[in-house]
């Protein structure tokens, strides 16, 4: 007998037909012999319209009340589930994360899993029970809701996998799959079969929507057998795994980002510490920074861009501002309307003239490179935020043809 994870999104799940829908992957799962844990979100757009119900309320409200609040969209989606199964025939008991135990670190609104108990779960699948587990939430130490950030659902249900040592973890979306590219952006995109943990996770942290991009690290720290399936056709979808096709030369995929900007501190001083003086005050005000490139300006002095979350300039702009005097600079320039394409490929570290294929694409189509930032295995370039899906396809173009 396997015991297999299932996790639905917000759209597999977003009316009653659709829950139905649901319920009949379940029952099929669990009728042909195996233990089931399922794993839903919120119902489509409920989490987004829960915000907008709070900042009715306050402009700014704590984030534990966020958590309490937002928290109840996804007990809403396994209460009707499990509805659904008993409708059917099905024995179901959904489970909200405190219920269960997920513990979490006591950080509300993008808390981390530290420990998931398996006395409440394992008892109810010896009792041939299906388990509906509310997805995105834990619980802290204070017996309080946290929430895991946006999207992470999937963190739950993979969490669950590794806690349990599943079988298999499957993600269940309305596209069937990973694919080289948004096909909206580029209809020619394929579906791959099969993608490695790091790929997907440049691709997940570089723009690429399917998976939550913690979900994919902690797959691969536990070695997680996962799969993107579609809850609307029943096809075949792509595997996450270890070793994807050894011997592939093409890359992966090609992806977007718009949610960035670029912050240029002009006229610093040409003496040692000035970087490590920038950084770590933006590291000690939490701030992600992405791409980073230092340049000679005039007379002795230079200058440093770099890339974070467009959301959270205005805060950096703020902390650069206060310590202008020490930091010691001339001006601070912000630019928020780029953004970055990346490509992704494992083949990458083996194959010679990757990025020279890629930046050769973005030349032929006129399309000006601000700044370059690579890791093993990936290449992203900074451009104009007007010329990025025209970037995409270009670049696709060239590495997956034009599929005609
Ligand atoms: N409902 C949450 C969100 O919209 C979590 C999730 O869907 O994964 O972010
Ligand atoms: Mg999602």
């Amino acid at each position: 007998m396997n015991l297999i994870v299932q996790k639905f999104g917000g759209s597999s799940v977003r009316d009653a037909d659709r829950i139905r829908n649901v319920a009949g992957i379940i029952a099929d799962t669990y009728k042909a012999g195996n233990n089931v844990i399922v794993v839903l979100s919120a119902q489509g757009d409920t989490t987004d319209d829960l915000i907008d119900k709070a900042h009715e309320i306050s402009p700014n409200p704590s984030k534990r009340e966020m958590d309490m609040l937002l928290s109840t969209g996804e007990q809403i989606s396994i209460a009707l589930c499990a509805m659904a199964l008993e409708q059917m025939g099905i024995p179901a008991v959904s489970l909200a994360a405190w219920q269960v135990g997920i513990q979490t670190n006591r950080t509300y609104s993008n808390a981390r899993i530290k420990r998931i108990d398996r006395e409440r779960i394992q008892s109810e699948l010896d009792r041939k029970k299906v388990v509906l587990v509310a997805g995105f939430q834990g619980v802290n130490r204070y017996g309080d809701v946290t929430t895991l950030g946006r999207g992470g659902s999937d963190t739950s249900a993979v969490a669950l996998a590794a806690a349990f040592n599943a079988d298999l973890c499957q993600i269940y979306t309305d596209v069937d799959g990973v694919y080289t590219t948004d096909p909206r952006i580029v209809p020619n995109a394929v579906k791959l079969p099969e993608i490695t943990y790091d790929e997907m996770l440049e691709l997940a942290s570089q723009g690429a929507q399917v998976l939550h991009n913690r979900s994919v690290e902690l797959a691969k720290k536990y070695n997680v057998n996962m799969e993107v399936v579609s809850s609307l056709e029943r096809k075949p979808g792509t595997k996450v795994k270890e070793v994807a096709n050894m011997e592939k030369t093409n890359i992966a995929g090609v992806a977007k980002d718009t949610s960035i900007a670029r912050i240029a501190l002009v006229g610093l001083e040409h003496t040692p510490g000035v970087a490590f003086r920038v950084f770590s005050l933006l590291g000690k005000g939490n701030i992600n920074v992405d791409a980073i490139i230092q340049s000679i300006g005039r007379e002795g002095s230079k200058d440093i861009s770099f890339t974070l979350p467009r959301a959270d300039v205005s805060e950096a702009v703020r902390l650069l501002e206060e310590q202008k005097s020490t930091l010691n600079f001339d001006h601070i320039t912000v630019e928020d309307q780029i953004a970055k394409v990346s490509i992704v490929g494992a083949g990458m570290m083996t194959t010679p003239g990757v990025a020279a294929k890629m930046f050769e694409a973005l030349y032929d189509a006129n399309i000006n490179i601000q700044m370059i930032n690579t890791s093993e295995i990936r290449v992203s370039v900074l451009i104009d935020q007007e010329d990025a899906d025209r970037a995409v396809k270009a670049v696709h173009d060239r590495f997956f043809g034009t599929g005609e």
